[in-house]
């Protein structure tokens, strides 16, 4: 069948109509290995590259591939550069794009991209459509890379699923955003989300877990988003000998909270009475600390042991399976909401976005 356009050519009516379905998705380069160039001094991000090197992959012009709009930013940042800042420009960028696109690619480097993907579930709020964070290990200028099948799957991903989360994609799983860990620096299977399973796997078919997949917020309320303040927070992995006044130096004003990166079930050296009065000091001055594992995967209990409770009594509270990266990123969002502290430290043990298990 044709349609018949006054003066203009008959057109297939399929060829219409698919053209008026192809989906619409945005994608951010924010830089990171995978756009990057080859230079005598190593790869580099070059403005411009990635649009060149995509306009050469016959198969992102494929009518089964969403429509894109490509927009680089500037500066193309290695993600160890990147800041709470940052973040907040890529959820502005989501959000002014917000309404004209089915979903969002954001390109993205690996060292960091899992504390971008924990940050952005709590920044943008009200999330109806697929927000996919990826990148590469290889760039996309090489023959060999892993660079096309992230991209390629992460539109496909974007454009066709309503999948109302940020979610990361990398090797072959999608994960949900605020549970992922970089768990490899040189494999092409980077990423993980030890206390969560994938939200879907990638091979001959995409196979999404829907039952995992968070529901579309019932609520009809716009995306809102939530920017960050420079709260001073930080993060501090004890060991074994690990001074007290190191530890009390850490905990000095201006630092409002603090991830702690415990042992086990998040245990610490409870004998050192100056390494517990310092936690307790702390906690009395208003710095909320949060107890999270060392160990990739489970839960902390600060029941199980006494060198658990002996931090709880100092007034530790516990991130139950949250990854270091979410309980930071948590602590930015809430310490930025003006709350009481008693309410933040409520809600670090409250699931808000998925990012926590709480039986
Ligand atoms: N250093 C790079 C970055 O995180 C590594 C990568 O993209 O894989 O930006």
């Amino acid at each position: 069948m044709v349609v018949q356009l006054g003066k203009h050519k008959a057109l297939p009516l399929l060829w219409i109509v698919e053209t008026k379905m192809r989906k619409r998705v945005y994608i951010a380069n924010t830089g990171g290995t995978i756009g990057m160039k080859r230079t005598p001094n190593g790869y580099a991000p070059e403005p411009g590259y990635l649009a060149e090197q995509m306009a050469q992959i016959p198969a992102l012009q494929s009518p089964h591939m969403p429509e894109y709009r490509l927009h680089e930013y500037d500066p193309l940042l290695d993600s160890a550069n990147m800041t709470p800042q940052d973040w907040l420009k890529i959820a502005q960028d989501i959000a002014d794009h917000y309404d004209d696109f089915d979903g969002f690619v954001i390109l993205h480097g690996t060292d960091t991209m899992a504390y971008t993907a924990s940050a952005l579930p709590f920044m943008l709020d009200g999330l109806k459509k697929p927000v996919i964070l990826t990148g590469s290990q290889i760039p996309l200028c090489e023959v060999r890379n892993d660079a096309r099948e992230n991209l390629i799957t992460a539109m496909v991903l974007a454009a066709n699923y309503p999948i109302p989360e940020v979610c990361l994609y990398f090797g072959d799983k999608l994960l949900r955003g605020c549970r992922t860990v970089k768990v490899n620096a040189n494999g092409f299977d980077a990423f993980d989300s030890p206390n969560f399973p994938p939200l879907g796997k990638v091979g001959i078919d995409i196979a999404l877990n829907w039952r995992a997949i968070r529901p579309l917020p019932a609520h009809t309320t716009p995306l809102t988003i939530h920017p960050l303040n420079g709260n001073c927070i930080g993060a501090f992995r004890l060991f074994p000998g690990i001074s007290a006044d190191m530890v009390r130096h850490v905990l000095q004003a201006p630092l409002k909270a603090l991830v702690l990166e415990a042992f086990g079930v998040g245990n610490g050296p409870a004998h050192d009475q100056a390494f517990i009065a310092a936690l307790k000091e702390a906690n009395e001055r208003g710095v909320i600390i949060v107890d999270c594992t060392q160990c990739l995967s489970g839960s902390v209990d600060l029941n199980d042991y006494a060198t658990g409770a002996s931090l709880a009594a100092a007034g530790v509270i516990s991130g139950y399976d949250l990854t270091v990266e979410a309980a930071l990123a948590k602590l930015f969002y809430l310490l930025s909401q003006d709350l009481p502290t008693e309410t933040v430290k409520l809600l670090m043990q409250t699931d808000l976005k998925g990012e926590l298990t709480r039986s």
